[in-house]
Order: structure tokens, then sequence, then C-alpha cells
């Protein structure tokens, strides 16, 4: 599985194998919210105005995805 560096607690996050730039990842060490900035290597950005942003549908759809799974798992 493709690791990065947190950039903001150095820990390492990992990434998975499908993921694309400018998917969001959020480091489990420090709960930053990442974007993915580069896939080879592996470069992730801090994402500091991820909880304003309403604006990106593109990451809003993406989200919305992972939200049903969180849910039917709890
Ligand atoms: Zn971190």
């Amino acid at each position: 599985m493709p690791q990065g560096t947190c950039p903001e607690c150095k820990a390492t996050v990992h990434v998975d194998e499908d993921a694309d730039k400018g998917d969001i990842i959020e480091c489990d060490e420090c709960g930053a919210v990442l974007r993915l900035v580069g896939l080879d290597p592996i470069e992730l950005d801090l994402e500091s105005d991820y909880e304003d942003d309403d604006e990106d549908d593109d990451y809003d759809d993406d989200y919305d995805d992972e939200d049903d799974e969180r849910d039917r798992y709890y």
C-alpha cells in the first residue's frame, strides 16, 4: 500500500491503492485533513480550508459514498 508523510505530524499516512490526485485523506495520528497532490511519490498537503469548503462537488460525491459505508458499518 502506498504511503505518504503527514505534513502536520510527520507520521506515515497510508494511501489507498486506487486513490487519485485531489483525494482527501485523514491522518490517523493527528486527525489532520490532507489532500493527495502527488502519486509518485505520494505527496500530501494540509487541507486547511477543508471546514469551509462547500464548493468542491467532486469531493462531496466521494464523501457521500464513504459515509454510506460507515453508516452501515456502525
Ligand atoms: Zn498527522
